[in-house]
């Protein structure tokens, strides 16, 4: 069909040059493409039985199974699904929260995702924004101060593991002392590790970010740093906590415990795929590939003039805001006064040389209309 041929096409083109927005395109699923021929459903709890057998649930155990030690779950007390993302993730863990502590106060930085504030406008949940430092990591004192002011209520922290823009790390581990120097045994922690979640296991130093670094759930995109052609997620939590809160449900012979009743049968299946094709051999390289890039973008950045940045073993390049021409050709996510590359795994010393020429030469133009 000609309009099919068309879009082919335009999306094939678009998909070159996108450097801004941290979804891999290095991944080849043609080996499960002959799955799109079931109706597949994960309907309801991965680890339950259901009466609907048209589903890919050992291989979503199998993910989440992999997520859970990358994430240094604790033993026999994790739970989890596959999601359509990082958003769900977060949702997830947000709802988890709420239920544990109803009168919970959510704190989080203001260089969180802009899809938390819609998140706890659904849950009704009362929260207070605390301030970023200038990398984009949560300042902890203002943290801290805000804590001791509401003492009455056990705080919610929604920690970023690589903020959107800057990919700033919250330190879990810092955060989950500051609280146990308050005498705050109530309370919560969550990780939004959509991006750096594929990989942040696999850093040196290790970052906090995990279970065994205090936190209760774990949110992770699946189409970002691991790449794949349908928006997915994992989100792990403790299980203890989330058999507070599972319903059994007649009519899918399942418990309902995730948030959306019908699940993608082909999500878990392509993540398991994708492990199944890496493994952490294969994780760790694409990773080593990705941190030595991004090294080569700031330092080819920095010849040419631009001051450009990144946090310590992040993949993501800051620089100040690009022209909108720039940002246009290159898909460059731009928020307030700067921009970003995220460089995954496939982008290479060309592309990046190819966009540094194209921004020397911008700037060159905007100079000469100053
Ligand atoms: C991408 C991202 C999200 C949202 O994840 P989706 O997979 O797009 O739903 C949330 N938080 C952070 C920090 C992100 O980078």
């Amino acid at each position: 069909m000609e309009r099919l041929d068309r879009l082919f096409e335009e999306l094939g083109a678009a998909n070159k040059d996108s450097l801004g927005y941290p979804g891999a395109k290095d991944f080849d699923y043609s080996e499960i493409e002959r799955f799109m021929a079931f109706p597949l459903n994960n309907i309801g709890d991965p680890f339950a039985q259901s009466t609907y057998r048209v589903h890919t649930r050992e291989c979503e155990r199998e993910v989440v199974s992999f997520f859970a030690e990358a994430t240094r779950a604790p033993h026999d007390d994790w739970w989890g699904y596959v999601t359509n993302g990082g958003t769900e993730g977060n949702l997830y863990g947000l709802y988890l929260a709420r239920e544990l502590h109803p009168d919970g106060m959510v704190y989080y930085s203001e260089a969180t995702h802009y899809s938390v504030a819609k998140n706890l406008h659904f849950l009704g949940m009362r929260h207070i924004t605390i301030r970023s430092q200038s990398n984009g990591e949560i300042d902890y004192d203002d943290l801290l101060e805000t804590l001791k002011i509401h003492r009455d209520r056990p705080p919610i922290i929604f920690a970023n593991i690589g903020t959107t823009m800057t990919e700033a790390r919250d330190d879990i581990g810092r955060i989950a002392a500051m609280m146990d120097r308050l005498a705050i045994r109530e309370r919560y922690i969550h990780s939004d590790a959509a991006l750096a979640g594929a990989y942040a296991a696999y850093l040196e130093p290790r970052p906090a970010w995990d279970f065994a670094d205090g936190a209760d759930s774990v949110a992770i995109s699946g189409h970002k740093f691991l790449g794949a052609p349908i928006p997915c997620g994992i989100v792990i939590a403790r299980k203890h906590n989330v058999q507070r809160i599972a319903r059994t449900i007649d009519y899918i012979g399942s418990l309902d415990t995730t948030i959306t009743g019908s699940r993608s049968g082909f999500s878990p299946l392509m993540l398991w795929y994708r492990l199944q094709q890496l493994g952490e051999a294969g994780l760790r390289a694409r990773l080593a590939r990705s941190l030595e890039h991004a090294e080569y973008l700031v330092q080819r950045l920095l010849e040419i003039g631009v001051p450009a940045w990144r946090n310590p073993n992040a993949i993501t390049v800051v620089l100040p805001r690009v022209s909108p021409e720039m940002q246009r050709r290159w898909q460059l996510a731009t928020a307030g006064d700067i921009s970003h590359v995220v460089v995954l795994p496939n982008v290479g010393r060309e592309q990046i040389d190819a966009l540094v020429a194209d921004l020397a030469t911008s700037r060159k133009e905007d100079a000469c209309k100053a």
